[in-house]
């Protein structure tokens, strides 16, 4: 990848390529979105404003659910049934656990090797990243390589622990939950907020002899889907609790339906339109905030942090005068005492 800054053209007109729905030059713009250099990153910024302008959408479907619950078996049989259909389908995943330990739990086996071969399919294993918030930006700007390079669907894959849901249910314009069929009464302890996100709850492995307690697991969901409170985006009979196995390949058809019920009743009303503008405002702000912070972390701006910082626990100066005298230098350069000074006459002199 070429290494000068901003006057860099992106590499073998990358853009055009993607735009033209070339897998390769998809995988390496996803490569370069993914890259903490600075000059790479100004490239993707270059990258990714050059392909907005296609203004394509996908269908972004979030999906999360514990580990062994049937997710990429799941992802297989669907995407290979959108497939069959003349859908392009990409995956994309969101590992916590690449956030906080460096290894993975989605990317280590051999996932999908069905689909990862269909010639309507590309599958992006989980960036590993040092902290979540760098996971959804790189997977909100992969995500839009995506629909750029003209996918239909976009699968966006979690496990069901920590925040990453509420990261995918924030990226996505419907969020499914798997669940396995429940040995007992209980609802397999998932916790509240993931529910609240929840547009489908597809209770995988209905086959053989898990299939009757995958019925009562999923009369138990919609039980509880009936207590949460409505929310305006929920179509009359959402959300939704019904019963797959991923294996047969049996339920998905039945899914993919209700996922497009579901997304025609937004258009309709409006809610598709407006959600996708508040997702353009909140990144917009995320990266602005990320910004703001990246400038604290320059060596200037640490040096400036660790004197204040000494100044504040000596009582030099008040925190709050002591935060907007850093911000004042950043902007403008080293400035003036700040006027409230606690208790330290050498200074206030
Ligand atoms: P993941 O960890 O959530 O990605 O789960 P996997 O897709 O790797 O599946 C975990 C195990 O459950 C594997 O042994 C699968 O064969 C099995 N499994 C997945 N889907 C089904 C299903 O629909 N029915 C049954 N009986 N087993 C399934």
């Amino acid at each position: 990848m070429a290494d000068a800054m901003t006057e860099t053209p992106l590499p073998g007109d990358l853009s055009g390529r993607i735009l033209a729905g070339d897998r390769r030059a998809l995988a390496r713009g996803i490569t370069l979105v993914e890259s903490t250099r600075a000059d790479h990153r100004v490239q993707a910024l270059a990258l990714l404003d050059d392909l907005a302008g296609a203004g394509r959408q996908a269908l972004r479907i979030g999906l999360s659910g514990t580990p062994g619950v049937g997710k990429s078996t799941f992802i297989e049989s669907f995407g290979m049934m959108l497939c069959a259909r003349g859908l392009k389908v990409a995956v994309l995943a969101v590992d916590p656990s690449s956030a906080r330990t460096g290894g993975s739990i989605l990317g280590d086996k051999t996932r999908m090797e069905r689909l990862s071969r269909h010639k309507n399919a590309f599958i992006r294993p989980s960036p590993s990243q040092t902290h979540l918030g760098g996971v959804a930006r790189r997977t909100r700007e992969a995500l839009a390589l995506c629909e750029a390079a003209g996918f239909d669907v976009v699968l966006i894959e979690t496990v069901g622990v920590g925040q990453s849901e509420t990261v995918v249910a924030d990226l996505s314009d419907v969020f499914l939950l798997l669940m396995a069929p429940a040995g007992g009464d209980e609802l397999q302890g998932v916790k509240r907020g993931i529910m609240e996100a929840a547009d489908l709850i597809v209770v995988n492995k209905a086959d053989g002899d898990l299939k009757p307690a995958a019925m009562r697991t999923c009369a138990d969901y919609a039980g509880a889907l009936r207590l949460l409170r409505a929310r305006p985006q929920d179509a009359p009979g959402f959300p939704l609790a019904m019963t797959a196995s991923a294996l047969q390949e049996d339920g998905l058809v039945q899914v993919w339906d209700r996922i497009c019920a579901l997304v025609d009743w937004r258009r309709a009303q409006g809610h598709w339109a407006a959600h996708r503008a508040a997702q353009q405002r909140r990144w917009f702000l995320d990266e602005l905030r990320h910004a703001l912070l990246t400038r604290l972390e320059t060596p200037v701006a640490r040096e400036i942090l660790s004197t204040m910082g000494r100044r504040v626990e000596a009582g030099a100066i008040s925190p709050a005068a002591a935060a907007a005298a850093v911000l004042a230098t950043l902007e403008n350069g080293p400035a003036p005492e700040p006027p409230i000074a606690l208790d330290a006459p050498a200074e206030s002199a």
